[in-house]
């Protein structure tokens, strides 16, 4: 008997049991049993999380706190089977601008978060844009699009033990290189809402998020109509757990300390308070499973956990300049500066007035450390 499969085979049917007795026929988020069993089948990236896991136990993300917003590029692959797959540009731009509302708390149902957790509301200060470069360098709109005729090939696991999605030899879209792009995935899932990889639990080859075009930005849906499956999802990516943990008890925790203890998910909309293990259940948080309509914040505490992913096994992303994101270019107080962030090229700074001169400026690493600092008489 080998006992990490029973556990998983048991976590299955635990999820399935749950998934009946909520009257529902989706299961929202496949995360904690992609995790379990890539871990399982592969011992070097089963060693690597562990290293990674003692050492995010002593180190935060707090370098990263003092640097302005880290801009995340994003490429997005739309792999359809059908015409209702290959959803509209329309439909991307919206979830870019539904990911840079949730991550920035500036979302329109910030108010809903009730008083006794409104303290722990964090604005991550992580923003997203549609990369406008490829892998070789040449433009791009950050959107690519692939007809495959493989019926659900976000769940299709093809020779090899490789998912089809991430393989053009296996109709699907070649993944960007994973350490410079996040890669989202906009296909066919069946009745799975979404799928992301924490850090070092898939290969570079097949390390990114996926979406069921389903739910992808804003769309008709009644429950994941907003776009947030892909916040929930892409929290997964920079290593946020479920809110409850990945066991239905209160032993099992989410790692983060300014979360409450919680047994498992909730679905469709609470209404506050629900408790369980002793307090108040966050359920209004993106890393439960309740309706796109009703989770609307990040805590402090997973903004941390997010930034510690990006100064560790996601830094290189930080380091990335291919956005096509206005916010590209900083203007404050009539002075215009770009790119930000910069690359190996100049840094152009231009004061809108042509009678000012600049007495004094600061520059600062991505990791927030002071580089340079000139002051004129
Ligand atoms: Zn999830």
């Amino acid at each position: 008997m080998n006992w990490n499969r029973f556990a998983l085979q048991l976590s299955l049917s635990l999820l399935a049991i749950g998934q009946c007795f909520h009257l529902r026929a989706q299961v929202p988020c496949l995360f904690d049993e992609v995790k379990e069993e890539r871990l399982w089948n592969n011992p070097f990236l089963k060693a690597q999380r562990k290293i990674w896991e003692q050492h995010s136990a002593v180190s935060s993300g707090t370098d990263l706190l003092l640097r302005s917003n880290i801009i995340i590029p994003v490429v997005v692959h739309v792999v359809y089977f059908n015409d209702e797959q290959n959803i509209p540009d329309t439909r991307i731009y919206s979830q870019i601008e539904r990911l840079n509302q949730d991550f920035s708390g500036s979302n329109e149902d910030l108010n809903n978060v009730p008083n006794v957790f409104k303290h722990l509301v964090a604005k991550t200060g992580i923003e997203f844009c549609l990369a406008n470069e490829d892998p070789d360098g040449n433009f791009s709109n950050g959107i690519l699009r692939v007809p495959t005729s493989i019926n659900r090939i976000g769940t299709a696991i093809g020779t090899g033990g490789r998912r089809n999605i991430f393989y053009e030899e296996l109709e699907g879209s070649e993944i960007w290189d994973s350490e410079r792009y996040l890669n989202i995935y906009v296909c066919d899932m069946g009745e799975i809402a979404g799928f992301a990889s924490a850090p070092f639990t898939a290969i570079p080859q097949e390390d990114g998020v996926l979406i069921n075009s389903k739910y992808f930005g804003v769309n008709n849906d009644p429950e994941f109509g907003m776009g947030r499956v892909c916040t929930h999802e892409v929290g997964h990516f920079f290593d946020l757990n479920h809110i409850w943990g990945s066991a239905l008890d209160c032993e099992d925790d989410d790692g983060i300390s300014d979360t409450p203890r919680q047994m498992g998910p909730y679905f469709g909309c609470p209404s506050h308070p629900r408790t369980s293990c002793g307090s108040e259940d966050l359920f209004m948080n993106y890393m439960d499973y309740v309706n796109d309509s009703c989770m609307f914040m990040f805590t402090a505490g997973q903004k941390l956990k997010m930034l510690s992913a990006l100064s560790g096994p996601r830094f290189k992303l930080l380091h990335s300049t291919i956005c096509n994101d206005p916010d590209t270019v900083m203007q404050e107080n009539g002075i215009t500066i770009f790119p930000n962030p910069v690359g190996n090229g100049p840094l152009i700074v231009h004061s809108n007035n042509s009678d000012d001169l600049i007495q004094s400026w600061e520059l600062y690493s991505m990791e927030g450390k002071l580089i340079s600092a000139i002051f004129r008489k």
